[in-house]
């Protein structure tokens, strides 16, 4: 009997990602049900003449915010370059709100505006209204008069562990919220319903596959200042049933909403959700993964951990999200009762505290294989690398990173430490496995966007940011395709196209393992395969 495939993708450039510094070509993709046959011209019920395009795997972004970057989708944006220019915004959609209605905005740098947006410019520009306008990097918000009045702190400050209510000389709260000062407003704005939440994973999801993104991992559901409800999982899994989830997604649970079990001691269980449900559960479409645990801030906002002052900031090195010897506790307890650990840190200070509690969680409780990651791995130092390759973590850094916000990073880092920032070569030469991720929407979270960067190693300004860490245009497709695979632990159905790999494909204008390095970004998406069926096309 000979094979009769359901699609043939013929006459195009193949990049396997499979073979010696995955760099194996074909010319010709066969699907049958879903997986990948063959790479060659075999019999079909259906055949595309591709015309010479580029064939990669469907991109995977190792770190996005889905409904977050959704639900932004309908707010205010404030990627502006000027306070005039964002209270103006704010003002404008002041008009158009009805009274009652919050005015949501997001991403806004200060690093930008040259100063955070006020209370009292917010009340100036919509009066009487509740204003919330979130930073960019998702770690700190600015609120009006209204909104502080309603959480009590209209005219004095409360003490929140892990974050702060900025004050001016005065003791008057500026509007400023940084990091866990930010659940304050959790009772007023959550949760979110769950309708509303499938309409932004939907919104979300189609840009995906205009991107050519067919897996993504979801950065923390379901709790802490990150999630939208606490019964998140049933947003997924009702956009999951009704059509409605457009691409593969891995659900990182935020570290909040696991508790005592009481299950037999036996089990070495300590905590967990109920049931005992933890990262692997669900299929090839929707998976709950890692726990996802803060250890720190922002690097542009200067709340992340470091071991010396910041370079723009001396006297300042930022803070840990909490007690040092809980959150170390919080990785043990995590690692023993079987999850994986996905640890935020930024700063060198909070790497090594993840790094340490990595180590002894290892070694009293050995598990083999099991990938814990750290989360942006921001800012490292030489010796950090080279434990991090030691110990088998995976550090997720943001490409991106460095063309968007590059130029607060190096403000924030100086010249001796720039190198240190969001590596890639580095990483690489250590034997580490680099996944490719974008932290959307906190930047542009377009995959050939951030290979551009990662490739590039310029901020959007022009200045180089840490260029000896720069990696080839084929290594950056590593990264959002076989390295992000790797790091989600399915390397075995993702990530490569091969015999038995699922079709998932992204059609491409141009090949960025070839192409001029600075026209990667450049590079249009064609088309984008899911399963071997058709899912997007320009
Ligand atoms: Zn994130």
């Amino acid at each position: 009997m000979t094979l009769q495939a359901d699609l043939l993708l013929t006459n195009a450039r193949v990049r396997t990602m499979t073979g010696p510094g995955h760099s194996d070509l074909a010319s010709s993709v066969a699907i049958l049900s879903g997986r990948v046959v063959a790479l060659e011209d075999v019999p079909a019920r259906r055949v595309v003449d591709l015309g010479g395009a580029v064939v990669t795997p469907g991109f995977h972004d190792a770190h996005n915010h889905m409904a977050w970057y959704g639900l932004s989708l309908g707010e205010v944006d404030l990627r502006l370059p000027s306070l005039e220019a964002v209270y103006a915004a704010v003002a404008d959609r002041a008009r158009s709100t009805p009274p009652g209605e919050w005015i949501v905005g997001a991403g806004y740098d200060e690093n930008k505006l040259g100063a955070h947006p006020t209370r009292d410019e917010l009340d100036r520009v919509a009066p009487g209204r509740s204003v919330w306008l979130r930073h960019t990097s998702g770690h700190m918000c600015v609120v009006s008069s209204a909104v502080l009045a309603e959480l009590g702190l209209a005219d004095a400050a409360v003490e929140v562990p892990g974050g702060v209510v900025v004050v001016d000389a005065a003791g008057r709260p500026t509007g400023l919220l940084q990091e866990q000062a930010q659940q304050l407003l959790s009772r007023l704005v959550l949760p979110y319903p769950v309708t509303t939440l499938v309409d932004a994973i939907e919104r979300a999801g189609r840009v995906y596959l205009s991107q050519g993104i067919t897996s993504v991992v979801e950065a923390g559901v379901g709790g802490g200042w990150i999630g939208k409800s606490p019964v998140e999982v049933a947003a997924y899994q009702l956009a999951r049933d009704t059509g409605r989830l457009p691409v593969r997604v891995e659900l990182m649970v935020a570290a909040d909403v696991l508790h005592p079990l009481g299950a037999h001691d036996e089990d070495g269980i300590v905590l967990g959700l109920d049931l005992g449900i933890r990262s692997g559960l669900g299929d090839d479409r929707l998976r709950i993964g890692p726990v996802k645990i803060f250890s720190d801030g922002s690097l542009i906002g200067h709340t992340c951990a470091m071991t010396e002052d910041f370079a723009d900031t001396p006297g300042e090195r930022g803070y840990l999200q909490g007690d040092a010897d809980a959150l170390r506790t919080l990785v043990l307890d995590a690692h023993r009762s079987g999850w994986r650990v996905a640890a935020h840190a930024i700063g060198d200070a909070a790497i090594d505290l993840v790094l340490d509690a990595y180590a002894e969680a290892q070694r009293r409780w050995p598990r083999p294989d099991v990938r814990h990651r750290i989360e942006h791995f921001g800012v490292s130092r030489p010796d950090q690398v080279a434990r991090a390759a030691e110990l088998g973590v995976v550090p997720v850094p943001q490409g991106r990173f460095v063309g968007e916000i590059g130029d607060g990073m190096l403000r924030a880092l100086g010249p001796d430490r720039s190198g240190w920032a969001y590596r890639g070569r580095s990483l690489l030469d250590a034997g580490i496995v680099l996944p490719g991720s974008s932290d959307r929407p906190v930047v542009d979270g377009a995959p050939l966007r951030g290979m551009h960067d990662l490739v590039n190693r310029r901020t959007d300004s022009g200045a180089p940011c840490g260029p000896a860490e720069a990696i080839s245009g084929l290594e950056a497709l590593a990264a959002y395709t076989t390295g992000s695979a790797y790091a989600s632990h399915v390397e075995g159905d993702r990530g490569t196209i091969a015999p038995g790999m699922l079709a998932d494909l992204a059609v491409l204008s141009d090949d960025p393992a070839t192409v001029e390095p600075g026209e990667i970004a450049s590079i249009a998406v064609l088309a984008t395969y899911l399963g071997g069926e058709q899912v997007w096309q320009a």
